[in-house]
Order: structure tokens, then C-alpha cells, then sequence
């Protein structure tokens, strides 16, 4: 099988799962454990923050940041296509009583900085408190764009003018600074806040880091033990992310030539459209128009085939290319979608 459906389905490679066996461990939640406060100062000093705390997802690394920035009722602008908003199930309102404000996101997967500062509240006894900006490196849902270093300090400068925080969901930070070739502080030094995922695209098998300055992280350990998240002999999984920040962050960079390969073939079939110029990083979007096939049949069609991708809106698809698929299995893929739109069903 072929699987493009999300680079969360790498395997831990056999070196992180030596380490995880062999880690040395102790109670994380008595602060104990010394392969995790290894990974934390590792994460703490990729990012350039004073300090880090080693969470189970994501999600969960995104729902602590803001409740750690924000008090019930304040309001946050995010965009209406970040994953915070769309995907992490109303976190942020359901346990945290705070208030999404979404603002539209621009293709590249920036807010429009005019529009911003116009959404910031006017104090009023009418109105909620506006407390944070979420940004999302690379932005998932617009096509994986890494947010430009200069784009992150004109956010930086506009939040800083009106005392708001940043808080940045870098679940793929490092796809985007491989991708801008640039250290991922260049990026991180702009926002308060950051979450990044060892368990993507580098291959770990569980667990994200939320960096910040000392006191954010302390406010940040305490929400996680409130949400469940503190966690005992967690060393074993942070000895696979130790693998992950020292070994598999070079490496993306052959994700994103794939991608632009899978990319640049795809967009020369007919029934495809797929803009090439957007594809920067590991994801790819395409939209199938063809008149025999629609998508469901194409999601069947190719996992006959032995490969699967997702459908994200009807007839609209999602390819992600991670350490799992080789440049072979990208040319296996790209013959594929063309004998099936092309020969078997024109
Ligand atoms: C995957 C993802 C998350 C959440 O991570 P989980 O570990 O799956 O909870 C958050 N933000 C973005 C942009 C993501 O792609």
C-alpha cells in the first residue's frame, strides 16, 4: 500500500525504537524524567524560547497554549481555515470558554494584516477581550505554505502595538523551515507561543512540544495536568523524538521534491486540476473533474490499486508525501491516476 493520506503515518524507524526501549526514565509528572527534560531543552533551544513542555498531540498542545494565554471570554482572531478552528473539535470554547473570532484566510495561508488590526476589539463594556492571534506554519488547509519570517514579524509587530499574543501552531514548523531554508527560531522569535508535532513528518511515533518563556510554560504544565495530559514514564517517547529534532528534520526536504514531482505529473494529466506554484512543501490539493469518475469512485478505483489518499471535499483530494513513499512509488502513483483517467475510463 501506498499511503498519502497524512505523513502522521510514518512507523518509528528502527533506530527510535531501540532508543525507546533503552531510554532512561522516570515520573515526568514529579519532574523526574531525564530523556524528556533532554527533549524539552532541545525543543526549547531549536525554538529559541526559555523553556518546553512535551505534550500527547497537537491538539492538545494548541488547547493548553490558549488556555494558558487566555481567560474565559477573551477572544481570539484565527483564520477560518486553520486547523485550530476547524479540526481540533471547539477546544478552545468547549473546556476553555474562550471565543474564536475567524478571520478569511488568504491562499498562502496568512491573515490579511489590515484586516487584523480592524478586528481588534475597542475597549467597551460590550465586547469580549481580544487576547491572541493564532498563525499556522505551514498552513494545512492552504495548500501546506510556510509563512514567510517576514510576514511572521509584521504579525509580531501589529500584535506587540496593541498588546496582544501570538501563538503559533507549528505542527509542520519544520516543513516550513526546510522549506524557506532557514533555522526554525526565525520563524519561532515571532510568536509567544509555539506547537510543533514530532509525530509527522518526523516520524516519532506520539507527542508534540509547546515552547514558550518560563512562566507561560509553567501556566502551560498546569493546564495540561487539568486537561489529563501529564503523563508518567514518558521518557519512551520522547527518546523517539530526540531522534526525530537530531535526525529527521534534512531529510524532509526529499518530501517536498516528491511532492513537487507527484505535483508537476498530476498537473499534466486531463481531469486533474492541481495548481503546481502552490505546492511548496509535503501536501498537495487537487480537484478531479472527469466525466465518468467521481470522487468516491477514484478512492476506490486506486485503493484496488494499493494506494490511498483522502478526500477533503467532494471531488477535491489531499496527497501527503512523507518518509514512506519513495521517489518510485511517487512515479507508481502518477502512472497510476493517468491509466485510470486516461486509458481504463475515457
Ligand atoms: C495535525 C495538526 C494538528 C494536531 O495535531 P494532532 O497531534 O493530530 O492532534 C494541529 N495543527 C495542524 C496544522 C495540524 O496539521
Amino acid at each position: 500500500m501506498i499511503d498519502l493520506r497524512s505523513d502522521t503515518l510514518t512507523q518509528p524507524t528502527p533506530t527510535m525504537r531501540q532508543a525507546m526501549a533503552n531510554a532512561k526514565v522516570g515520573d515526568d509528572v514529579f519532574e523526574e524524567d531525564p530523556t524528556l527534560k533532554k527533549l524539552e531543552a532541545l525543543a526549547a533551544k531549536k525554538t529559541g524560547k526559555e523553556s518546553a513542555l512535551f505534550v500527547p498531540s497537537g491538539t492538545m498542545g494548541n488547547l493548553i497554549s490558549v488556555l494558558s494565554h487566555c481567560q474565559r471570554g477573551d477572544e481570539v482572531l484565527l483564520g477560518d481555515r486553520s486547523h485550530i478552528f476547524l479540526h481540533e473539535v471547539g477546544g478552545m470554547s468547549a473546556l476553555g470558554g474562550v471565543h474564536p473570532r475567524t478571520l478569511p484566510n488568504n491562499e498562502d495561508g496568512t491573515l490579511p494584516l489590515p484586516l487584523v488590526e480592524q478586528s481588534i476589539r475597542k475597549l467597551d463594556i460590550h465586547y469580549p477581550l481580544t487576547r491572541l492571534i493564532c498563525l499556522e506554519n505551514t498552513h494545512n488547509h492552504c495548500q501546506g505554505s510556510p509563512l514567510s519570517p517576514e510576514y511572521m514579524a509584521s504579525m509580531a509587530a501589529l500584535a506587540e502595538k496593541h498588546g496582544l499574543k501570538i501563538h503559533l501552531d507549528g505542527a509542520r514548523l519544520f516543513n516550513a523551515a526546510v522549506a524557506l531554508d532557514i533555522e526554525v527560531e526565525a520563524l519561532t522569535r515571532h510568536a509567544d507561543s509555539v506547537m510543533f508535532c514530532l509525530s509527522k513528518g518526523l516520524s516519532a511515533p506520539v507527542g508534540s512540544l509547546v515552547c514558550g518563556d518560563r512562566n507561560f510554560i509553567q501556566r502551560a504544565r498546569k493546564n495540561r495536568k487539568m486537561v489529563g495530559g501529564g503523563m508518567r514514564q514518558a521518557g519512551h517517547l520522547a527518546a523517539a523524538g530526540l531522534i526525530a529534532l537530531e535526525n529527521m528534520v534534512e531529510r524532509l526536504k526529499d518530501d517536498h521534491l516528491h511532492a513537487g514531482l507527484l505535483a508537476e505529473k498530476l498537473a499534466s494529466i486531463d481531469g486533474i486540476e492541481l495548481d503546481q506554484t502552490q505546492v511548496k512543501t509535503n501536501i498537495i490539493f487537487f480537484k478531479l473533474n472527469h466525466p465518468k469518475i467521481d470522487g468516491d469512485t477514484f478512492l476506490t478505483l486506486l485503493e484496488e490499486r494499493s494506494i490511498k489518499i483522502l478526500m477533503v471535499d467532494p471531488g477535491v483530494f489531499r496527497a501527503v508525501l512523507h518518509r514512506e513513499v519513495s521517489r518510485e512509488q511517487v512515479q507508481t502513483v502518477a502512472q497510476t491516476i493517468h491509466s485510470i483517467l486516461i486509458e481504463q475510463y475515457k
